[in-house]
């Protein structure tokens, strides 16, 4: 539907934010602070802090299946079924497979959150800044394409943004892992001090801390300010958390951003495309589309912010076709949808520990233990490239473990209300190299039920992946044998991409417009009013969970397009 004169101007604003997840929520809020008309583009439906967490407070018995799924609901979710968040009392933030079906060329997980807030309502919360090495890592160790930017063009940013969402953690002192504006961190237990204390005696190189995540352990007054409270440990988050004690975009940012009077959020619009006006050779809007009348409306601003999340952004470009732009917007050179990367989560181990049987811990910590990559951080150590970051943590069973079974009546009662021996469990999260072969297309004959082209996904692990598992499952295991540990047992979990929930990449960052789409504002280097500043933004992956430098690089891309409004 093209409108014009009156009409038109109903429809136009100062900046289209297209979606409202993690990133969405960071832009919206700058630009409606810097005084920006704002209009937020969701094609899911309205989520309100609080009213919408229908489970948040429920306890297991009031769900028909004490929190399970019946066969059939299972059967008919493959995909999100694998995701371990996804239970009876937060399915309904989560997509079902057959809503919203997508081609898998090589198996690929695509775990997504279609509503008011995205996947922030769902997220674990984890989060650490990168620093000077992971900037500078492509370049030194020759993969991807050198980042446009580096850890001090950032680091303001990072400070910016923890202290509004609230991280609590300790103040390190790494210059792998750098400090956070943090609030309280939450205590390591006693079996994992234990392990920190002799891996750290025994590997000079390798450093372990507490976790930090965005948990309000100690609310400051622009915590307040925004309505949010003191977290209570109870580890109920993905159902939403009515106290606004871990960050959302629902609980922080969009409220936020609302109370400027500059923000307008449409929900249930479907994004279709970015429309190109081949006279000011700009974007002159979106195309949307009413999620349940189907009906078309064209919505017009000066400045556009993609954040759909990495592959919906990758979609949402490569469906921007023009005259000037008949492979997507901004891809003369053909990279759009290529060198996407995530998480190499494969590599898992299990073990025992002895001892302290008389010590107990209290609360359910939203967090982990962590250690920050030891592998290729100053120098090549080892036969693969990029790093990986450890997260372990040691948990006392409880009365459901399994001698439970064996027995009854008082001695069933007597035994179980005591906690159970120590177990440990440890986990990589690694870094995957980006290469051009992992790719995201657009099908040309399968389309979704709104008349957009279905993404196929082409993505898989390399030798790369392979060599960087091993070392983890061998440097893991000797790391928990001398801290004591017992039956350890490391194991591939064999996961296929996407499970990890950081899918990056497509739409890379870089200095050249040859070999990257963005330059170092996170603009189109060939159509500069359009801005792509989550995950499809990442010229290579890091080892640390990503949402927080999606959130940094959208708070200065925001602030940088308030500033240059009129000049792009
Ligand atoms: C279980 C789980 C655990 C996680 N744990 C962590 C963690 O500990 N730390 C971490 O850093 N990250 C974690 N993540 C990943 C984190 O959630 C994402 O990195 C983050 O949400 C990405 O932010 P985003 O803004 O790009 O996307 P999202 O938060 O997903 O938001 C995108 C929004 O865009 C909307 N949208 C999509 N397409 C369109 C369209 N065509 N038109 C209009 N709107 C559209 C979607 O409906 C959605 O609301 C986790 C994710 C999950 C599910
Ligand atoms: S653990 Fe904290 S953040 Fe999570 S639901 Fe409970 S109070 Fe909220």
């Amino acid at each position: 539907m093209q409108i014009n004169g009156k009409a038109k101007e109903k429809y136009t604003y100062d900046a289209i934010v297209i979606g409202s997840g993690i990133s969405g929520g960071w832009a919206a809020k700058v630009l409606c602070e810097k005084g920006l008309k704002t209009l937020v583009l969701e094609r899911g439906r309205a989520v309100k802090h609080k009213a919408d967490y229908p489970t948040a407070m429920s306890h297991p018995w009031e769900f028909d299946y004490r929190g399970q799924f019946s066969k059939k609901f299972l059967d008919e979710n493959p995909v999100v079924k694998k995701c371990y968040a996804f239970e009876d009392a937060t399915q309904h933030f989560f997509v079902k497979d057959n809503d919203h079906p997508y081609v898998q060329e090589k198996p690929f997980d695509w775990i997504r959150g279609y509503q008011e807030g995205g996947k922030s309502l769902i997220w674990a919360r984890q989060t650490q800044r990168w620093s000077h090495l992971e900037f500078e890592s492509p370049q030194r160790d020759g993969y991807a394409t050198d980042w446009p930017i580096r850890y001090k063009d950032i680091a303001p940013w990072y400070s910016e943004v923890e202290k509004f969402v609230g991280i609590s953690g300790n103040t390190d002192g790494l210059d792998n892992l750098p400090d956070c504006e943090s609030l309280p961190p939450w205590e390591m237990n006693c079996v994992e001090e234990h392990m920190k204390d002799k891996i750290m005696s025994e590997y000079k190189d390798r450093k372990v801390v507490i976790g930090r995540c965005a948990h309000l352990t100690r609310p400051q007054e622009i915590h307040l300010a925004q309505g949010r409270g003191q977290c209570q440990a109870r580890e109920l988050c993905y159902r939403g958390c009515p106290y606004g004690a871990y960050f959302s975009s629902n609980s922080s940012t969009l409220p936020w951003a609302a109370r400027t009077g500059n923000l307008t959020t449409k929900t249930d619009s479907v994004v279709h495309s970015i429309l190109y006006d081949e006279k000011t050779k700009k974007a002159s809007g979106v195309k949307g589309i009413d999620s349940n009348t189907k009906e078309e409306t064209e919505y017009y601003a000066q400045v556009i912010f993609v954040n759909a999340a990495t592959l919906n952004t990758n979609m949402i470009l490569l469906n921007s076709i023009s005259s000037r732009f008949p492979n997507g917007l901004g891809n003369d050179s053909g990279l759009l949808g290529k060198y996407i990367c995530f998480h190499n989560y494969r590599g898992n181990i299990i073990a025992s520990f002895d001892g302290y049987e008389d010590k107990y811990y209290s609360g359910r910590r939203p967090t982990a233990v962590m250690m920050p990559s030891y592998r290729n951080a100053y120098k090549h150590d080892a036969d693969f490239k990029g790093g990986y970051m450890v997260f372990y943590s040691a948990t006392r069973q409880g009365w459901g473990r399994s001698e439970s079974r064996e027995l009854l009546g008082p001695e069933l009662k007597d035994k179980m209300a005591k906690p159970g021996p120590w177990n440990v469990f440890m986990m990589m999260q690694g870094e995957t190299v980006p290469i051009e072969e992992n790719h995201v297309r657009l099908s040309q004959d399968k389309k979704d039920a709104w008349g957009i082209p279905q993404l196929i996904t082409s993505v898989g692990y390399t030798d790369n992946d392979e060599k960087m598992l091993q070392d983890f499952l061998t440097t893991g295991a000797e790391m928990l044998e001398k801290a004591g540990c017992k039956n350890i047992r490391p194991y591939d979990t064999k996961q296929a991409p996407g499970l990890d929930i950081h899918e990056m990449g497509g739409v890379r960052m870089g200095r050249d417009p040859e070999t990257s789409l963005l330059n170092e504002w996170n603009q189109l280097h060939l159509c500069k009013n359009v801005f792509v500043t989550d995950g499809a933004c990442m010229t290579s992956t890091g080892s640390q969970n990503p949402s927080l430098t999606f959130m940094a690089i959208t708070a200065r891309a925001a602030d940088f397009a308030a500033k240059n409004i009129g000049k792009m």
